[in-house]
């Protein structure tokens, strides 16, 4: 089938184009970027039940046909026409952005941020966007305003967070790929958990301009997708520096989705600590990426990360006094939906109560008194120690290893309502993830297998980590993983082009 063919096909059948298919397909003249909207538009409205997308693009008509304007006047574009739904915690002009809180409800965006000034660049469409924790504080999509998202392989499961409406549109193919944000884990969970892939670029690598700031020293943009192929894709077009994220790096970079060739003399270290606690679905999964990768000639061997004991501890130590100090600004005098009160200290309170959920509520609350005076130094302080030694742990472990390995997750995608009552049982969730974050590294998580649960498949990740500014690397190598079969997103049944 050419790719013509298969972006138009209006079957079920189990496969979808990839981002890459529909931009050569628009490019050649095959389809345009309008077809490939109302195509996303009408998946977005069979999958309500999903609830993954929170608020479309009004502006998203007006931008296929700019694209395809640009692609009469001979105009070559990366992204010519491809649909793209972002997290609602990015900014794009003339949307919605929400965050997913009653705080910011009515709230449209003036601008663009600058990873979607550079999707738009490249020729893609912003249809709409998606569904979140508040914030982006949570690793199930159920502290959401708009109610949960669902996870397309088992409706009763959540899809993983806090980028979990952006996760479940890609799995159930509303879109070929989307973008989320990872403060702690929030793209590379979410992909594991719905089976797609999922990258953290390095910090800096790609621009936080634009990006509602949750916890400024660990966010991060990155992109999901069901090819290695498609993030190469969409890393082209979104990492560079950029003058208006004061954390920005120069550091130019050409991805590009790896073949088995890449892996052979590559040596991957097995982080010890990760080992335990894993459901025997994701081991298995583990096991079967290490057998794949070491047909493929890479060295594999165990690499202890001692201190990655307290990463869980550290991260919230840190992620909470930022998001306390970040989330001063929403107090109803600028932003979204105001409160009346006696005068303005009485509306601001008013405001911030009823429009803060109460997982955002206990943020807040947490991260003022870790950095109140004589407990800044028993709690935030400490953790910023941690996170040193945590990145001391992760340098010197790649002076032995190119890259290392853990399960994104420790178990597939659990119950809605299961962790709800036990804000420490959704943090442990994040075991895997938050130490990377705490030391600004690339890291991604690939489709690596099923685990059955009472009758479902639910999808597994594995999660590799390269050192900072090594993206490039973790793309090649989900390529060359790919292309062995040993990762591969599937279609949950009942979606799809
Ligand atoms: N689950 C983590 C948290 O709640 C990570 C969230 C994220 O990466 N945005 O903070």
């Amino acid at each position: 089938m050419s790719a013509a063919q298969s972006a138009t096909a209006q079957s079920s059948a189990a496969q979808s184009p990839t981002a890459a298919d529909l931009a050569r397909a628009v490019q050649a003249r095959e389809t345009t970027p309008e077809t490939l909207l109302q195509g996303a538009l009408a998946r977005i409205e069979a999958a309500r039940d999903l609830n993954a997308v929170t608020s479309l693009n009004p502006g998203a008509a007006a931008q296929a046909q700019a694209a395809q304007a640009r692609l009469e006047a001979g105009e070559q574009l990366p992204l010519a026409g491809v649909p793209v739904l972002l997290k609602d915690n990015i900014n794009a002009a003339g949307t919605q952005t929400s965050c997913a809180s009653r705080i910011l409800a009515g709230y449209v965006s003036p601008y663009d941020a600058t990873v979607t000034e550079r999707l738009v660049a490249a020729g893609a469409v912003i249809v709409g966007k998606t569904n979140m924790d508040e914030f982006g504080m949570g690793s199930s999509t159920e502290s959401s305003a708009f109610g949960p998202t669902l996870n397309p392989w088992d409706t009763a499961r959540v899809p993983g967070g806090s980028s979990g409406g952006s996760a479940a549109a890609v799995a159930a193919c509303l879109t070929p790929v989307s973008l989320g944000s990872d403060t702690g884990g929030s793209v590379r969970q979410p992909a594991a958990l719905t089976g797609v892939y999922g990258l953290k670029p390095t910090y800096g690598r790609v621009s936080r301009y634009g990006l509602v700031a949750y916890a400024s020293s660990l966010d991060v943009v990155g992109p999901l997708a069901r090819s290695a192929g498609d993030l190469a894709l969409l890393m082209n077009v979104l990492a560079g520096y950029d003058p208006r994220d004061a954390t920005s790096l120069h550091a130019p970079a050409q991805f590009r989705a790896g073949t088995p060739d890449d892996l052979r003399g590559l040596r991957v270290g097995v982080v010890r600590e990760s080992l335990e606690g894993n459901t025997p679905g994701v081991e298995a999964a583990l096991r079967g990426t290490l057998d794949a990768l070491r047909g493929a000639g890479v060295t594999v061997q165990e690499v202890s990360l001692p201190t990655t004991a307290h990463a869980i501890a550290a991260y919230y130590l840190i992620a909470m006094p930022e998001a306390s100090s970040n989330l001063a600004r929403f107090d109803g005098m600028v932003y979204g939906a105001r409160q009346p009160g006696a005068d303005v200290e009485g509306s601001m309170t008013a405001t911030r109560e009823a429009g803060f959920g109460r997982e955002v509520q206990r943020r807040i609350m947490l991260g003022t008194y870790a950095l109140s005076s004589g407990y800044y130094d028993a709690y935030y302080s400490k953790a910023m120690k941690v996170r040193r030694l945590i990145a001391e742990d992760f340098a010197r472990a790649f002076r032995d290893y190119d890259v290392l390995v853990t399960p994104t997750s420790p178990f597939p995608a659990f119950r809605r309502g299961e962790k709800t009552r036990d804000p420490l049982a959704m943090y442990a969730a994040d075991v895997d993830t938050v130490a990377v974050n705490l030391a600004g590294l690339p890291a991604i998580s690939v489709p690596a297998g099923f685990e059955t649960v009472e009758g479902k498949r639910l999808p597994v990740g594995v999660q590799f980590i390269a050192p900072a500014l090594q993206d490039e690397l973790l793309v090649r190598l989900a390529g060359g993983l790919e292309a062995l079969g040993a990762a591969r997103a599937v279609l949950p049944e009942g979606y799809g082009v």
